[in-house]
């Protein structure tokens, strides 16, 4: 028997080159193979005799060819391939375009499966462009319901169902979840479960063979996270006493008095760093909500006590932001020390340096807080004491990374705290999910003083009298940044019936340069037609790391007034002079995000102003509304998860977890279910040893996420 677990090359009808297309879509076993589910079902189950087929139907009908007839149409060179199909009751004529191949694969007398759509013209009835197979074996793409795969250039549905129907009959399916367990969950077993998933008999069995799917991907997750956990646990960190009267001096040398939700998250933090063990925690806020200053006065705190607290952000520009907040705040915090790296530069105290300084200042102890891009984590960046990692906006910064850092440190008996930050307003149990068993805190009020912005769903007639107001606000000194959606290429193959035959596909556009090219289209149109007097200049995902930073720093320093940029533009970035964002096809971003893109502006003195532009579908508008009436990032979050699903969670797609789990997370009870099992597995049999099946999955499954 086939296992699951043999590579796809060794099966026996993919070649070389289909083994090549099929990796690329991260298809490299008979498990992904059989975990690769449909988006959708095709339903050719209304199957009848030929003489009762009428116009318009989507019908299945069994025969025999009787005849088979190509011409060919000049000047386009079109090939139309007629094949009458006989039963009992009478015959029809099946019509093909541009595959001419069909006349010897279909020879007279061969018995046929054909589904799709009857349609008449005046020379009467037939099938238009149908799916065919020849009958004998299971059906596996006519008759009945028949999967369609997500959409992937090269690899068809057919192809795929020429494949994975006749694993599902021949592959060892070995449950992980003992009988007893899969009754008291309610989940069916996992070989039904896949067979269901790919060829139900009804739609209705649908549902519970994706939960059980899900249900594993979810039991897998938690019980990876949970194992971590226990690696940490055991894992010893600088116990760091709390030293309440130094903070309190810190707090009063800030510029600002302190949100209550930051002195809660710092108070949480600094606790977490009190125990003898690593601290995992998340800290979530939207943008502007001061997450930095936290992090900041837990660094202070830990260097007080002697230990090195390293700042790692995403990008250049985020990295020279923390460090110049960081220079301000310890300007009166004399016996500090920081230090700056990142690509292109250094700097000790403030004072430009080279890197071979700054990393020396590290390992030799002198730099306390030192924040940079991930030059800090490579392998000649060794921290004396190292006590506290904060990370800023990097949601897969785990266990690999903090051993990295782990093995920077000199002081290797001891593991660094980790403080992780984001402005995603990720709702608590899909951050529990996705990023396994941490910490979070979170910070909702903004500071004192923080203009609420005005937010407008803008329709095309009052598009000009925008454009009008963004000019005036440009007049004034202020500057605007304009996002342009991505263009998304149909991932549903609608047109799938249309070339059941295998045709060749046509290309479709990469997502990517689909972006670029919307954002260089809008950049010319502002540029050129509507704002020819003003400075206009662009960015996206395209561009050079460094073209970027550059043209950011610009953007911050005034040259510019206004920056049309694709979604690739920095989460916290701090333009105190910028005041209107306006988001172009806000229809094509969900909620969280927009208010990201909001959050932007209004980082200043001024009043500050968002612009959704959208389709003028009402239903779409008042979805924009609900915006215009909150600035809870988490309110819209919860929203988003219920209008759009976990899958549109932006960022999520990325993070490692499968489709089906990511649309399991909108079911509650199933996450409770996987997390009481999950538990329950862990305290009972640590080692698995009542589950060997589960155990290898589990251990697959760790490999897989560390290959990433
Ligand atoms: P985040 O990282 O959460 O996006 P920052 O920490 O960068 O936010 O803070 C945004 C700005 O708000 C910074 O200029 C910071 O100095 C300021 N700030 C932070 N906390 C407060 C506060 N409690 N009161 C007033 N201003 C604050
Ligand atoms: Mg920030």
């Amino acid at each position: 028997m086939v296992d699951l677990l043999m590579p796809i090359t060794r099966i026996r009808s993919v070649g070389a080159r289909s083994a090549a297309k099929l990796e690329k879509l991260g298809l490299h076993t008979v498990r992904h193979l059989l975990w690769h589910v449909p988006s959708r079902y095709e339903d050719f189950r209304q199957s009848m005799p030929i003489s009762q087929v009428e116009p318009k139907q989507t019908v299945s009908i069994q025969g025999r060819v009787r005849s088979v007839t190509t011409r060919t149409i000049w000047p386009r060179r079109m090939h139309i391939t007629n094949v009458i199909v006989e039963d009992e009751s009478g015959a029809i004529r099946a019509v093909w375009f541009n595959q001419p191949y069909l006349e010897d694969a279909l020879p007279e007398g061969t018995l046929l499966s054909v589904s799709g759509k009857a349609v008449l013209d005046k020379r009467g009835l037939y099938l238009s462009n149908p799916v065919y197979e020849k009958t004998g074996a299971t059906l596996r793409h006519t008759g009945r319901l028949v999967p369609i795969y997500p959409e992937t250039e090269g690899v068809t549905s057919k192809y795929l169902r020429y494949l994975i129907q006749p694993l599902l009959e021949s592959v060892e399916i070995p449950d992980p979840l003992p009988e007893a367990i899969r009754r008291e969950y309610g989940l069916i077993d996992l070989a039904t479960a896949l067979r269901t998933v790919h060829y139900p008999d009804s739609l209705e069995m649908v549902p519970a063979a994706r939960a059980r799917l899900a249900f594993d991907d979810l039991l897998l997750l938690q019980l990876k996270a949970l194992s971590e956990r226990r690696v940490m646990n055991v894992q010893r960190s600088p116990g760091i006493p709390m030293d309440t009267a130094y903070m309190r001096t810190c707090i009063a040398e800030l510029p600002f008095p302190l949100t209550k939700d930051q002195r809660v998250a710092t108070l949480e933090i600094l606790r977490d760093m009190e125990r003898a063990f690593p601290m995992n925690r998340l800290l979530e806020g939207d943008v502007g909500s001061g997450k930095t200053v936290v992090a900041l006065l837990a660094a202070f705190h830990a260097a007080r006590a002697g230990w090195q607290t390293l700042i790692l952000a995403p990008t250049e520009v985020l990295a020279q932001q923390h460090h110049r907040t960081l220079m301000a705040l310890t300007a009166r915090i004399p016996e500090l020390h920081t230090g700056y790296i990142a690509g292109s530069g250094a700097a000790i105290d403030g004072s430009p340096s080279t890197k071979a300084s700054v990393k020396k200042a590290i390992s030799s102890g002198v730099l306390q807080i030192v924040v940079g891009t991930h030059a800090l984590l490579q392998d000649d960046v060794r921290a004396l004491r190292l006590g506290l990692v904060v990370v800023d906006e990097q949601h897969r910064f785990g266990i690999a990374q903090r051993a990295a850092l782990m093995r920077s440190s000199e002081h290797r008996a001891f593991v660094p705290h980790l403080l992780s930050m984001t402005a995603t307003p990720i709702p608590r149990t899909l951050a529990l999910t996705v990023f396994g068993d941490l910490d979070i805190s979170i910070i909702k009020e903004k500071p004192k003083g923080r203009q609420a912005i005005i937010t407008k769903v803008v329709t095309a007639e009052q598009r000009p009298k925008v454009y009008t107001f963004m000019r005036e606000q440009v007049r004034a000194g202020r500057q605007i940044f304009v996002i342009c959606p991505r263009i998304e290429v149909s991932s549903d193959p609608l047109h799938e019936s249309s070339t059941p035959g295998g045709a060749p596909r046509q290309k479709t556009l990469q997502p990517l340069w689909a972006d670029v090219r919307a954002v260089t289209e809008e950049f010319k149109r502002l540029s050129k037609d509507v704002f020819p007097d003003l400075k206009v200049a662009m960015l996206h995902g395209r561009m050079k790391a460094k073209e970027k930073d550059q043209i950011m720093r610009e953007f911050k320093d005034g040259w510019h007034d206004i920056l049309v940029s694709t979604s690739v533009i920095e989460v916290g970035i701090d333009i105190p002079n910028a005041t209107i964002m306006m988001i172009e096809g806000a229809d094509r971003f969900g909620l969280a995000q927009l208010h990201q893109f909001r959050g932007r502006v209004g980082r200043g003195e001024y009043q500050s102003y968002c612009f959704l532009c959208a389709t003028d579908d009402s239903a779409e508008q008042r979805r924009l509304t609900v915006l215009a009436k909150t600035e809870d990032g988490f309110e819209l979050a919860e929203a988003d998860l219920k209008l759009r699903g976990p899958g549109e969670f932006f960022g999520m797609k990325q993070s490692g977890v499968s489709d089906l789990a990511m649309a399991a997370l909108a079911d509650p009870l199933l996450i409770r279910n996987a997390r009481l099992l999950a538990r329950r597995i862990m305290k009972s049999d640590v080692a698995l040893q009542q589950y060997p099946i589960l155990k290898q999955c589990l251990e697959n499954f760790a490999s897989l996420a560390h290959s990433e």
